[in-house]
């Protein structure tokens, strides 16, 4: 193969690690999807919509100031851990024996480098291990005591398991223990409770785009079960083209490989973004009997929120600088007057 047919095999495949002329840059972020409706109390919704847009307003100032799109993702998904409203990191759901077991991916598309940890019990910010196993690690994904132990050795901070837990993420459990001993259906699984996991997306000023997404799991989750989050390709999925994190009941998103599917729709077979997001997310994943959502971005800044649930925690921040943050349905989180789907084919 010539070296110039060389490259446009790679570049029709996204992973030339090319980096696009200075373009604005845009940070996209979810806090899960599922049932949401309008119960909260004032105090509570005005706590998601502040972390969310304090999750905006710090990545987006990393973007700002010449930092990577792996920066921002990084930074956004951290206040989020670090915030008891969403599951991930502190406030993260309880599996069926009352530990709180945390997974996280991130992936630099630019590279197409990945890192992921699993059923870690310890770590305060996975997401931050995650990144260290793609930088400092010669592998992919660590799990459990080994991946706790990589993080000791690499000053990433770990905490008590007592710090993960929240009374109302207890309750949560306790209603679903219930229902199993009842054997009714599973609250969680069967209707779609707000899942809460966290996610970002992010193309920086030199058109590299970065996916990431942290979360507990899901509510009763046993025997070490995983979700599709720290799973490259399924809950999270970055190329030179495209950006995607997931949420939502996990097992659909890995059997669908719904981040990578969506990409690839982008990037090889150059679908618009909206469209390709809506296939998987509104048409395929239901399809088959899951629910959810994706934030999905890609590198010309063409942004696509879908979901299928009654609502889902997302927002975006672009060129003007100014945090959009929707939590409802029906609420207008902006998207809809950004340019039109047909714009948004990829260059990779
Ligand atoms: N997708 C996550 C999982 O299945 C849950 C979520 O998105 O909230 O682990």
């Amino acid at each position: 193969m010539r070296p110039h047919h060389l490259f446009l095999a790679l570049a029709t495949l996204g992973i030339t690690g090319m980096s696009h002329a200075a373009v604005s840059p845009v940070l996209v972020i979810h806090g899960g999807a599922g049932v949401i409706k309008r119960d909260m109390t004032p105090a509570q919704e005005q706590a998601v919509r502040t972390a969310m847009a304090h999750a905006l307003q710090d990545g987006y100032a990393r973007l700002k100031a010449g930092g990577s799109a792996l920066d921002a993702v990084a930074a956004a998904i951290t206040v989020l851990e670090d915030d008891p409203n969403f599951n991930a990191g502190k406030g993260a759901v309880f599996t069926h024996d009352g530990s709180n077991e945390l997974d996280a991916a991130i992936m630099d598309g630019n590279t197409l480098r990945a890192g992921a940890v699993a059923g870690v019990e310890h770590v305060k910010n996975p997401i931050l291990l995650a990144r260290a196993v793609m930088e400092q690690s010669p592998h992919v994904m660590l799990s459990g005591t080994g991946a706790e132990a990589f993080a000791k050795e690499h000053g990433i901070a770990l905490v008590d398991s007592s710090y993960f837990r929240t009374e109302a993420r207890w309750q949560q459990l306790q209603k679903a223990l219930k229902e199993d001993a009842a054997k009714q259906p599973h609250a969680d699984v069967e209707t779609a409770k707000h899942f809460g996991t966290v996610g970002a997306v992010a193309l920086d000023a030199q058109g590299r785009l970065a996916a990431g997404t942290s979360t507990g799991g899901m509510t009763d989750k046993r025997w070490g079960r995983i979700g599709d989050s720290p799973i490259i390709g399924a809950g999270t999925y970055a190329n030179s083209g495209c950006a995607v994190s997931g949420t939502g009941w996990g097992e659909f998103y890995i059997r669908t490989v719904a981040a990578h599917q969506i990409c690839m729709k982008v990037t090889q077979m150059r679908v618009p973004l909206k469209r390709a997001a809506a296939e998987v997310i509104n048409q395929e994943i239901p399809s088959m009997g899951g629910n959810g959502g994706a934030i999905a971005l890609d590198a010309q800044g063409h942004i696509s929120i879908p979901f299928n649930t009654d609502g889902m925690y997302r927002g975006w921040i672009g060129a003007d600088g100014v945090p959009h943050v929707a939590l409802y349905g029906d609420e207008d989180d902006g998207t809809a007057e950004l340019p039109a789907p047909a714009d948004s084919v990829a260059q990779p």
